[in-house]
């Protein structure tokens, strides 16, 4: 039994840990969308929604070298469409501003905001993702102390380089830090090989991969973190 006594911040996972991603991310490609059949209607002649998703998972398998960075994964894509189809590509920012503004749109799961609001009062709180997901954007990012991106960090999870920036940022050891996520490989061996405690949110109920790492304790909820950390059940 880890000795939670000397955790002093609680980092959270975004994606699939505080909200449910793959909605959120369909209907901001949808709202991209419908902006590209009235502001490019060549490239929505050509390709459907799902065409394009594809398009853009092609193009992230070429591009080693803002794998980290959906964002400018997301530039290049558009960029690419611009150069097949109408060479002006002064649309590319804006067409990513629909996208990204809808991408916040995010819906959290039931148990967030009451144990947030819980954890906020011993500890502080950081997230930690690989997306180009903005929490201060949404109705809880007052909550965060520190808000880490792999945009911003240089290094996706489960690279050692964004835990210790985690790490040096707060000033704390790594075994002061708590990281929730449901990611087997990139939340929990990421966040264990820093040295820091783990907890696999596991909303889903599957069975732990083969990984080397485990993490300490298995949750499917939220609101089981409480007891685990000697506070009260909400
Ligand atoms: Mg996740």
């Amino acid at each position: 039994m880890p000795d939670y006594n000397k955790i002093r911040l609680i980092c959270f996972d975004l994606d699939d840990t505080l909200w449910p991603c793959m909605p959120v991310i369909m209907k901001a490609e949808q709202t991209l969308y419908q902006w590209l059949c009235v502001h490019q209607p060549e490239i929505t002649g050509h390709y459907t929604q799902q065409q394009l998703r594809q398009k853009r998972l092609a193009l992230a398998q070429q591009r080693a070298d803002i794998k980290h960075d959906l964002t400018a994964l997301r530039k290049a894509s558009l960029r690419q469409l611009a150069a097949e189809f109408c060479d002006d590509d002064s649309w590319v920012e804006q067409a990513f501003e629909v996208f990204y503004q809808a991408r916040q749109q995010v819906e959290f799961y039931a148990d967030v905001e009451p144990v947030l609001n819980s954890l906020k009062q011993n500890y502080l709180l950081a997230s930690m993702t690989n997306g180009n997901a903005d929490i201060s954007a949404t109705s809880l990012g007052h909550l965060f102390d520190y808000v880490l991106t792999a945009e911003s960090s240089g290094a996706a999870k489960p690279d050692l380089a964004i835990f210790n920036r985690l790490i040096d940022s707060s000033a704390l050891a790594a075994d002061q830090i708590l990281f929730v996520g449901d990611h087997p490989l990139d939340d929990i061996e990421g966040s264990k090989a820093a040295g820091m405690h783990s907890i696999w949110l596991n909303r889903q109920s599957i069975g732990w991969p083969e990984q080397t790492l485990q993490p300490d304790h298995s949750l499917q909820t939220l609101f089981e973190i409480l007891p685990l950390l000697g506070a009260e059940r909400i």
